[in-house]
């Protein structure tokens, strides 16, 4: 061990960091970032809002962010104010704080395993146990499968995602209202890909009335395509969220930050525009990967999951070759396919035809994927 290592905390010795490939391929439909540039009119306001921050940066950012919130608030609906939200670099530093609140050493973070690779790393770098309650064979939850979990664990936090990552799924309200009815602590649900989901009423935002522990997290790197900007936040009780300030970083979100957010916000109709293209297009990959045979289940998210490989490693490979870049998320026989452009969409249904004729025998025959198919959600 070296000397350095030796020095690292115990838990992350021999632990390795996140890291989803950063390729340099034509086509990139790894990572669910959304696959359109900022539009040039969003641009112009997104720089005209940052603008007026540069001569103030010699002073600190407004600490609570509190002109963010507002309009955070607003494009929430459902009678949230700022008291109810607060923002981060991130849904990933959102969803730290509130493991740093209320989880830590000594603490457990109750998770649904297959589900956002970061929330097991998110708690081990704040100490929190993180344990995995797992899914049903096709990787549904329903809400007893949830509620039990929950009673045996009895976690100080339960984290779902919802549409979930990397299925793609919504979760049904009941799940939400189980996991709440049976939970004890904090109930997390990473809505991160909301605005992609087919039922638009499908959010728990509905739910945080009277539920003073449920948190629903968000994210503008999905649907505000604006994943580089980091800006994620949550909704909550006013009380959870004053909670926060005791572990956030002083002045943890920038001006440059805020400014380029409200922004984005006040150009929310347009970029929603894009949404529903991407919404087209991830029901066009659904539609004809279907059409040759492979399983794959409907999508509330910007990506699919699609199954039926006899060796998805290789069949990532080979869709690697034709250019295109997806995710090997580490499912038996499964793959991940962010929804691109219209371009990039056909160029992956291309890059899976290729690599059906060039190498039939990664992908499970016929029979086989019949076999599987039975009890996936259709
Ligand atoms: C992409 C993603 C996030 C977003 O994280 P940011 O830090 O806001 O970019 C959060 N949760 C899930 C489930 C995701 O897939």
């Amino acid at each position: 061990m070296s000397e350095i290592e030796n020095l690292l905390r115990e838990d992350l010795r021999g632990q390795s960091p996140y890291g989803a490939p950063q390729l340099d391929v034509p086509v990139q439909l790894n990572t669910n970032e959304n696959a359109f540039a900022i539009p040039e009119d969003v641009a112009a306001v997104v720089a005209e809002f940052i603008g007026r921050e540069l001569r103030g940066l010699n002073r600190y950012p407004d600490r609570d962010a509190v002109a963010l919130r507002t309009d955070l608030a607003a494009y929430l609906g459902h009678g949230l104010t700022a008291d109810h939200v607060w923002a981060a670099n991130g849904s990933n530093e959102i969803l730290q704080q509130l493991l740093q609140a209320f989880g830590g050493p000594g603490r457990t973070v109750l998770g649904f395993m297959p589900s956002y690779s970061m929330h097991p790393l998110l708690a081990r770098g704040t100490g929190t146990a993180f344990v995995d309650a797992g899914r049903e064979d096709d990787y549904t939850l329903s809400p007893a499968y949830v509620r039990a979990a929950i009673e045996e664990h009895d976690p100080g936090l339960v984290f779902l995602v919802s549409p979930n990552n990397p299925t793609g799924t919504a979760l049904a309200p009941e799940v939400v209202d189980a996991a709440y009815a049976a939970a004890r602590g904090i109930v997390v649900i990473d809505e991160a890909y909301a605005e992609f989901a087919r039922d638009p009423h499908a959010t728990a935002l509905s739910r945080l009335e009277g539920r003073p522990r449920l948190v629903v997290t968000r994210t503008m790197s999905k649907a505000f395509a604006f994943a580089g900007a980091r800006v994620g936040y949550l909704a909550a009780d006013p009380e959870l969220v004053e909670k926060l300030l005791l572990v956030r970083l002083p002045y943890h979100l920038s001006s440059i930050t805020q400014a380029a957010a409200r922004g984005a916000l006040a150009c929310a109709p347009q970029l929603q525009a894009e949404v529903d293209e991407l919404k087209h297009q991830r029901d066009r990959i659904v539609k004809n990967l279907r059409a040759k045979g492979l399983p794959v289940a409907d999508s509330d998210a910007n990506f699919v999951l699609v199954g039926g490989l006899r060796d998805a490693a290789a069949v990532w490979r080979a869709i690697l070759a034709e250019g295109v870049l997806i995710r090997d998320v580490g499912l038996p026989g499964r793959l991940r396919i962010t929804a691109g452009t219209e371009e990039e969409t056909t160029a992956l249904l291309d890059a899976f035809d290729a690599a059906m004729a060039r190498h039939p025998e990664d992908f499970a025959t016929p029979a086989e994927r019949t076999e599987a198919q039975r009890g996936e959600s259709q």
